[in-house]
């Protein structure tokens, strides 16, 4: 059942979707999730449906997105917005947002590896420090990281995430991708909708919002969780490529 306040997917939408949080159950360390076996053809179907305007956009970096979803090759922004591959799967505009110096992945990593538990993640253009297995050292990771960017505000945040905290590019956000994508087919003239579980998602949201379309959170829309947004992602996908079965290759 579609919840509450959720309209179901139309056929001139452009969705953009959050991976971990949103298509994915959250998992003890980012390496573990687990991904559905039906969830790449799911995605492919839909956005055939959809005229291939659907989008993942994810912290992610892209290798990893692309290794979650194989054989789907999605469309979107990964890193936060940092990298983006549009719909023929040409890089757009990549090469101006910054990453983080390598003196600072270097601190961190002797940081963490002066605690038990805490995991380091490189990213493209970012640097995630994970405390999902030792929860008291969460204002420690924050301090140790708040640290760096202050030696650089101006082009890098810290951002809050589930159990992490991570560095990334002042430049690169979730807006990027939804703003970028948006101007161009097959995702121009479409109602942007974007689906997302976290709190970088809210730009991703606001972007969809002021292009005239909508953000889904799926803490407060989607009681159910990633399974209730796959199976309405599902629902969809069957639906809309029933009523264009020239999508359906
Ligand atoms: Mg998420």
């Amino acid at each position: 059942m579609t919840p509450p306040g959720v309209p179901e997917i139309e056929a001139d939408w452009a969705l953009f979707l959050d991976l971990d949080g949103t298509l994915l159950e959250l998992a003890p360390t980012p390496d573990a999730v687990i991904v559905p076996a039906d969830l790449p053809s799911v995605l492919a179907c839909l956005s055939g449906g959809l005229g291939g305007a659907l989008a993942i956009v994810t912290g992610r970096a892209r290798e990893t997105a692309d290794q979650l979803l194989a054989p789907f090759l999605p469309t979107g922004g990964f890193g936060h917005g940092a990298e983006l591959r549009d719909a023929v799967g040409a890089a757009v505009g990549d090469d101006t947002v910054p990453a983080p110096p390598s003196a600072w992945c270097d601190t961190l990593t002797r940081f963490a590896a002066t605690r038990d538990g805490l995991l380091l993640e490189r990213k493209p253009h970012g640097i995630a420090l994970h405390y999902r297995a030792v929860p008291t050292q969460g204002e420690a990771v924050r301090a140790a990281m708040q640290a760096l960017v202050l030696q650089a505000p101006n082009d890098f945040v810290l951002l809050p995430a589930h159990m992490a905290f991570e560095i990334r590019p002042r430049a690169a956000t979730k807006a990027r991708p939804v703003t970028a994508l948006m101007a161009a087919p097959p995702f121009l003239g479409r109602r942007p909708v974007f689906v997302g579980d976290d709190v970088t998602d809210e730009d991703g949201m606001a972007a969809a919002r002021d292009l005239g379309g909508l953000g889904l959170h799926v803490g407060r829309d989607f009681t159910g969780g990633p399974p209730q947004v796959r199976a309405w992602l599902a629902r969809a996908a069957r639906r809309l490529t029933q009523e264009q079965p020239l999508a359906q290759s």
